[in-house]
């Protein structure tokens, strides 16, 4: 299926470097590059990097020294003729070259072209052409990595026996209805239910991988909350300074929504640090808080900061509340390099279960704890056992308690641990196995789904012996979607078992 027309692009990034390639792809790419490129000697060896000088035609006169670099159908990126062209990193020479390439015949290469015509040319399924795409769009080495796993087949790989045990079933399944005089051997129904199982346990694997995958592939947000002052932008910075991996400013943010992504445990993890959750004071700003806490809403965590060396606040109350229906919510007791000084609690709050009895054996800190009143109990309670209980406890929606931890952004203590909660809560499937073995990519997990529809209603027509004809449309549903995702299986394929794998004679 090799295509007729020659494509050419700039394959390297747009904008100065110290190298630029243009490539070339297709039956005339040989004869383009040779034409416009001077070269020692012809024909170009394959494979291997020939210095040569970018001369135009018309002046004849060198503009650039290049390395040509040759690889011959089927050996290429492309399964064609390839031809890639180094120059030095000039956009101005780079579209020169692309122009003459243009002008000698060669047509500008789509977007992905490229790699299309390696999936059309059979050198590479539609998994692996989706994993180049994203290979090339990581952004820490952990998705680089998943990615190449992908691109060197490991979602086909992991198909492919389910592919071949559907396939060997319906080739038999076929054999026995077109040779039934031949004496097919038949399967048993519980034989083919077994198989089915087998494949739809796999396959649900699979899709439970996927939500962690999603992360892998999309990374997460979370979003700093706070009182003013209590942290979160220092926390924010500690964050990102231990992981300087990525640190790019996402355009379009405002004063009070800055958006930095870091890399943790290879996730890329979007922080998002607001400002100004209060109650607003005018129009404008009640504007602005709404716009927060729709980005706080949309985060996929979030971190709600509170200062532990200050007494709590009604502040922290009301943000607690708001923060909690939303669910996925850690709690960060910042400062606690100070000593703690909680002399107020929340309204709302239980003197109970701060009682001097339940209090006492603890830490011996000398907090002096106070109810909704100004009362003080004292008691020796510590704060953060007593605030976590608070956290977790006060708010009556129902949603899983929040977890807590003592941090300080001073002093770096429980910075860690913070990162293993978010990383916990994020990615709470982290374990899920090695690279490549869970699918990042939605394409795949609704094709998955399909061909779990289609598993059911097979395992529903084994289960009531229906004829194999009906059997074998269920069949067919499920394999359809995984030829989707893996590349096709031709008719070919089943007529090829059925003759080579079966003996039905004559
Ligand atoms: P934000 O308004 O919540 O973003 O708070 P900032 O990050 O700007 O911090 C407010 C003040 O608290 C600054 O002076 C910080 O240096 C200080 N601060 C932040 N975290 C800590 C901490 O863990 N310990 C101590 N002692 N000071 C901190």
């Amino acid at each position: 299926m090799l295509s007729e027309d020659t494509i050419v692009a700039v394959s390297t990034p747009a904008g100065r470097g110290g190298l630029g390639v243009v490539r070339l792809s297709g039956t005339r790419a040989i004869e383009i590059a040779t034409h416009l490129i001077k070269l020692p000697k012809l024909p170009l060896e394959t494979q291997r990097a020939t210095l040569g000088a970018f001369a135009p035609v018309e002046s004849g006169r060198v503009l650039d020294q290049v390395v040509v670099t040759c690889f011959r159908a089927p050996h290429s990126y492309t399964a064609e003729d390839v031809v890639e062209i180094s120059c030095h990193g000039a956009p101005i020479i780079l579209r020169y070259l692309e122009e003459c390439c243009l002008t000698q015949g060669a047509r500008a290469a789509e977007p992905g072209e490229f790699t299309m015509r390696a999936f059309l040319n059979g050198r590479i399924d539609l998994t692996q052409a989706e994993a180049v795409r994203d290979l090339i769009e990581s952004q820490t080495l952990y998705q680089a990595r998943v990615a190449a796993q992908q691109l060197e087949g490991s979602v086909s790989t992991r198909l492919k026996p389910h592919k071949q045990v559907l396939l060997d079933l319906i080739a038999r399944l076929e054999a026995g209805i077109d040779f039934a005089e031949d004496d097919v051997a038949v399967i048993e129904w519980q034989d083919i239910l077994t198989r089915l199982d087998r494949i739809s346990a796999d396959l649900e694997k699979l899709v439970e991988g996927y939500e962690y995958g999603r992360i892998v592939r999309e990374g997460l947000t979370l979003a700093i909350v706070g009182r003013p002052n209590v942290g979160k932008s220092s926390l924010f910075n500690r964050l990102l300074n231990e992981d300087r991996a990525i640190v790019t400013p996402i355009p379009g943010t405002t004063r009070d929504l800055v958006a930095e992504t870091a890399n943790l445990g290879g996730i890329p993890l979007r922080f998002v640090d607001t400002a100004g959750v209060r109650e607003a004071l005018d129009e404008v700003e009640k504007i602005g808080v709404e716009r927060t806490f729709s980005a706080i809403a949309d985060s996929d965590l979030r971190l709600m900061v509170v200062d532990a060396s200050e007494p709590w606040t009604e502040d922290d109350t009301l943000l607690l509340e708001k923060l909690r229906p939303l669910g996925s919510l850690l709690v960060a007791l910042n400062k606690s390099d100070l000593p703690p000084q909680v002399t107020d609690v929340a309204p709302g709050f239980s003197p109970a279960r701060f009682s001097p009895a339940r209090a006492a054996p603890s830490l011996g800190s000398e907090l002096a704890l106070s109810n909704a009143k100004g009362q003080a109990l004292k008691g020796g309670a510590t704060i953060p056992e007593d605030v976590e209980e608070f956290v977790q406890g006060n708010s009556d929606v129902g949603a899983t308690p929040p977890e807590i931890v003592r941090t300080s952004a001073l002093t770096g203590e429980g910075i860690h641990q913070l990162k293993a909660k978010i990383l916990a809560l994020a990615a709470p499937t982290r374990n899920i196995g090695p690279e490549g073995e869970f699918i990042t990519n939605l394409r795949h997990q609704q094709l998955i789904k399909n061909s779990l529809a289609g598993l059911a209603k097979a395992r529903q027509a084994a289960e009531q012996q229906t004829p194999h004809e009906m059997l074998l449309l269920d069949l067919y549903d499920a394999l359809r979607p995984l030829d989707l995702i893996t590349g096709a299986t031709y008719a070919d394929d089943v007529l090829d078992i059925i003759f080579k794998t079966f003996c039905v004679g004559k």
